[in-house]
């Protein structure tokens, strides 16, 4: 469940990474957009038609009024001159023309009308100076002044268009600046929001998955006791909380193949309460199991070394295993605890032997071989506890052979 919502979190982190992304994608490509018409307005809508004006302003000087000066120098024949006012004229119709093909501004329009009349009168003015150079009679003098006025006035007029189309131009260079600087500006703040909110949704997401592996922590940490307390509980027998039947087989198993290697004692003794049967019989069962109980509290408080295990091998029986121990101590050990369960002095009428609870005990002391096999030491045991049986119980027998 909660690995679902971390899921959807970088989900979301995920979407808000890709939307961020779109939304700068846009931005940009709206910004370039705008910037490039900005471009195209500062490049075709002013420089051209500045460069256009100021070609025309020269072929007024260059063409036309040269040409007439040369002539009436007779430096320029009248066919010659003739023809290149005609070219120059229709140079300018041409480039006005293309000037005026270009984007622009309604409030330009009173300029550029102005313009067009007065080229339209300067053009009228150089046909009949056409005229005159075309006609051999000469029948309208030309005079050279009042050309100069006329080339002046339209000169003039074209420098005010000049200084018009000069500030637009400024103009939309100062646009194309601002709407580069506003198009940065809108970048860095969005990317500066997208960062903040992607951070914002990251700490929520990593914090959560630090909540989340503590608590992992934790569970496991809670499994691991339980299953320990699962462990010990397979090993324990429930009545006396002593080692059970299937811990013996393993640690049995486990120090006889240890007392093999380090060739070293090993110890096993079985111990069994005399007549339990008629015990049980006189005192109840109940009364049985706390016997049972008793037995096995003076086994652990007598087997306190980290070598000794006492066990509950089933019903009133008894196992210890010894390691790290020589034989005669171990006989010891064995004494120790047969006279610790006497000094007890449990009443018990149904005894044979004594008035109280008494225990008989086999046991062996051995080196193992590799020959020997671990049954044969069980069964040595089980002899010897017989044995105790027999010579009047309450003992123990203790043997160091098979
Ligand atoms: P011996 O001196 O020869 O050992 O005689 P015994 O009566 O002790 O031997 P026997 O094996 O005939 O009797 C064992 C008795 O132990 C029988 C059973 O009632 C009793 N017993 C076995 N397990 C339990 C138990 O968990 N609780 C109780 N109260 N009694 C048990
Ligand atoms: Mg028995
Ligand atoms: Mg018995």
């Amino acid at each position: 469940m909660k690995a679902l919502k971390l899921k959807t979190k970088l989900l979301y982190l995920l979407l808000l990474v890709g939307f961020g992304l779109v939304v700068i994608g846009l931005i940009g490509y709206i910004n370039i957009q705008n910037i490039k018409r900005n471009m195209d307005t500062l490049y075709f809508g002013s420089l051209i038609p500045l460069n256009e004006l100021n070609t025309i302003t020269a072929t007024y000087h260059n063409d036309l009024g040269s040409s007439v000066y040369r002539w009436s120098h007779q430096l320029l024949s009248d066919e010659q001159a003739a023809t290149n006012i005609l070219q120059g004229l229709d140079r300018i119709n041409h480039l006005w023309t293309s000037y005026l093909s270009h984007d622009k501004h309604p409030e330009e329009m009173a300029y550029i009308n102005y313009t067009e009349a007065q080229i339209r009168s300067i053009e009228n003015y150089f046909m009949q100076v056409h005229s005159t150079v075309s006609d051999p009679s000469r029948s309208h003098p030309i005079s050279l002044m009042t050309m100069d006025e006329n080339i002046q006035s339209i000169q003039k007029t074209i420098a005010q268009l000049i200084t018009y189309e000069y500030e637009n131009a400024k103009y939309e260079h100062a646009m194309l600046l601002a709407q580069y600087e506003n198009a940065l500006m809108q970048l860095i703040l969005f990317l500066g929001v997208i960062l903040a909110l992607v951070m914002g949704l990251a700490w929520v997401i990593f914090s959560r998955i630090e909540i989340q592996q503590q608590q992992l922590i934790a569970s496991s940490e809670t499994l691991k006791h339980l299953n320990l307390k699962l462990e010990q509980a397979s090993y324990t027998d429930s009545l006396t909380s002593l080692f059970n039947r299937r811990y013996f087989n393993i640690v049995y198993d486990r120090e006889f193949k240890r007392a093999l290697r380090s060739n070293k004692p090993f110890v096993f003794m079985m111990l069994d309460i005399d007549f339990f049967k008629q015990y049980n019989d006189t005192y109840g069962h109940i009364q049985g199991d706390v016997a049972l109980q008793t037995v096995a509290k003076i086994l652990k408080s007598t087997l306190q070394r980290p070598g000794d295990y006492p066990f509950r091998l089933g019903g009133e029986e008894f196992g210890i295993i010894l390691c790290d121990i020589d034989c005669k101590n171990a006989h010891i050990m064995g004494e120790k605890v047969r006279a610790a369960i006497d000094s007890l002095k449990i009443e018990h009428k149904g005894s044979k032997i004594l008035p109280t609870l008494s225990v008989s005990i086999g046991g062996i002391c051995i080196t193992p071989t590799l020959d020997m096999s671990d049954d044969a030491l069980i069964h040595a045991a089980d002899t010897n506890l017989y044995a105790a049986k027999e010579r009047g119980r309450n003992q123990v027998v203790f043997g160091n052979k098979l």
